[in-house]
């Protein structure tokens, strides 16, 4: 059963509710890696599930453009004040609708169409918004790319300053969704006063291990730090976007009224809520156990000859190569579904394979960390893994079946927040 439950959803609309305590069934039985997901609390589900939804309130707390704003002020204020103080930033905007919207108000903020902007390129591990041609931020800014390095898997600063000396950014966004490694921040910080550029840090994916001190902090390094809420820090979806003080005014101005109309009051109260979480130890806790579970993983991948990117991982990710194993990525995604184990196919730096089609998948412990597995289980996850790749190369379906049978009974031990098996 769905907690919160949903008896007035389950008598309105029998089809959605049904399909939604499916969904929630489902996160409950399954293995889940996507690296960018997670389980909110039900503290978290429950401010989002509230009145607070039905309320306009353009503009920032004490200047609004609509009335009524007796306890979205406070709200807001809430959530500004536990962002500032779990990141330790002069100003957090709470507003932006996610992490897109977040990272197209930065270039509200610092540029105009075609200036140039300089972020990591998507098949190497940036995000699409930091200038990917099929963006609207590849379409209407000049991108320049920088990739990782082909020995290394890593990425190479010399070549990063290199082509910002040559490319004159005004902006350069680091931080990406498939980058297994710490960012090198005051490497970054350098190089953008070196030429001139604003740093953004995009810290979507990392944002929880930051905020639980698993991570180095960009604050005092990066000019902007963009986030999602819904990754790591374990909140609902949406975005912040940070600043020093300098720019806390062009910030704001780009999310309201550059780019955006009325705040999400219901997600601004669940952002407050896991930012209150994010401040205990708890969750500090959890951050660490979400290295040192990739990391786990990662030495348990290797022993059991799969490749990957980097060599390993310094946070919650791991980006693996399966061409060693005789498979690619999409239908080992396939199959590790089918056998239980929630992932995406993904490109890996240097493919040679398509996009669409690509060689790699790429995983991640937040949500196991979470729902409260460690070290000792990873040998376990490893294991499955292996044999479910192996079983997608000779259409074993008996063997996906038995793996997933083996990691329901496991994750039966490890209840979740948002469902209660009946
Ligand atoms: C997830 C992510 C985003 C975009 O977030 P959405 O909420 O999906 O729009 C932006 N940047 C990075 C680095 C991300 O990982």
């Amino acid at each position: 059963m769905h907690v919160p439950p949903i008896p007035s959803l389950t008598a309105t609309d029998p089809q959605l509710a049904e399909l939604i305590e499916g969904e929630a069934r489902r996160q409950h039985d399954k293995l889940r890696m996507i690296a960018s997901e997670n389980y909110v609390s039900t503290a978290v589900l429950e401010a989002s599930g509230t009145v607070l939804t039905n309320k306009y309130s353009e503009g920032y707390a004490g200047k609004r453009y609509y009335e009524g704003q007796q306890f979205i002020d406070p709200i807001e204020t809430l959530a500004v004040e536990r962002a500032r103080e779990v990141f330790r930033v002069d100003h957090a905007n709470v507003q932006p609708y996610s992490g897109s919207p977040a990272n197209l108000a930065v270039y509200l903020a610092f540029l105009s169409p075609g200036d140039t902007v300089m972020g990591m390129a998507l098949p190497m591990g940036g995000h699409l918004t930091h200038g990917w041609s099929v963006s609207a931020t590849g379409k209407w800014f000049n991108p320049v790319r920088y990739n990782v390095s082909k020995e290394t898997g890593r990425i190479d600063l010399d070549e990063v300053r290199e082509i910002a000396l040559r490319e004159r950014p005004k902006v350069i966004f680091c931080g990406g969704t498939a980058v297994p490694r710490t960012i090198d921040f005051p490497g970054f910080a350098q190089i953008a006063e070196e030429v001139g550029a604003v740093l953004v840090a995009d810290i979507a994916h990392i944002a929880g291990l930051i905020a639980g001190g698993a991570h180095p902090s960009p604050v005092g390094y990066a000019d902007v730090i963009t986030t999602t809420t819904h990754k790591t820090l374990r909140g609902p979806r949406g975005a912040m976007i940070m600043s020093t003080a300098q720019h806390a005014n062009a910030i704001d101005k780009a999310v309201f009224p550059g780019l955006q109309g009325g705040p999400h009051n219901h997600t601004t109260a669940g952002i407050a809520v896991a930012l209150k979480e994010a401040s205990t130890a708890d969750f500090r806790r959890y951050a660490h156990q979400v290295v040192a579970n990739a990391k786990a993983l990662a030495a348990a991948l290797l022993e059991r000859g799969f490749e990957l990117s980097s060599g390993g991982t310094d946070n919650h990710l791991i980006l693996a190569d399966l061409t060693s194993k005789g498979v690619a990525g999409k239908p080992a995604a396939q199959a590790l579904d089918r056998a239980g184990i929630e992932l995406n196919y993904n490109t890996v730096p240097y493919d040679t394979r398509k996009p669409f089609d690509p060689s790699g998948i790429r995983l991640g412990t937040a949500a196991l960390t979470t729902r409260g597995l460690t070290e000792e289980h990873m040998p376990q996850v490893a294991a499955w893994m292996d044999d479910a790749v192996t079983a997608a190369i000779k259409d074993d379906e008996a063997t996906l079946t038995r793996i997933s049978g083996e990691v329901r009974d496991l994750l039966d031990a490890f209840p979740v927040p948002g469902y209660t098996p009946a």
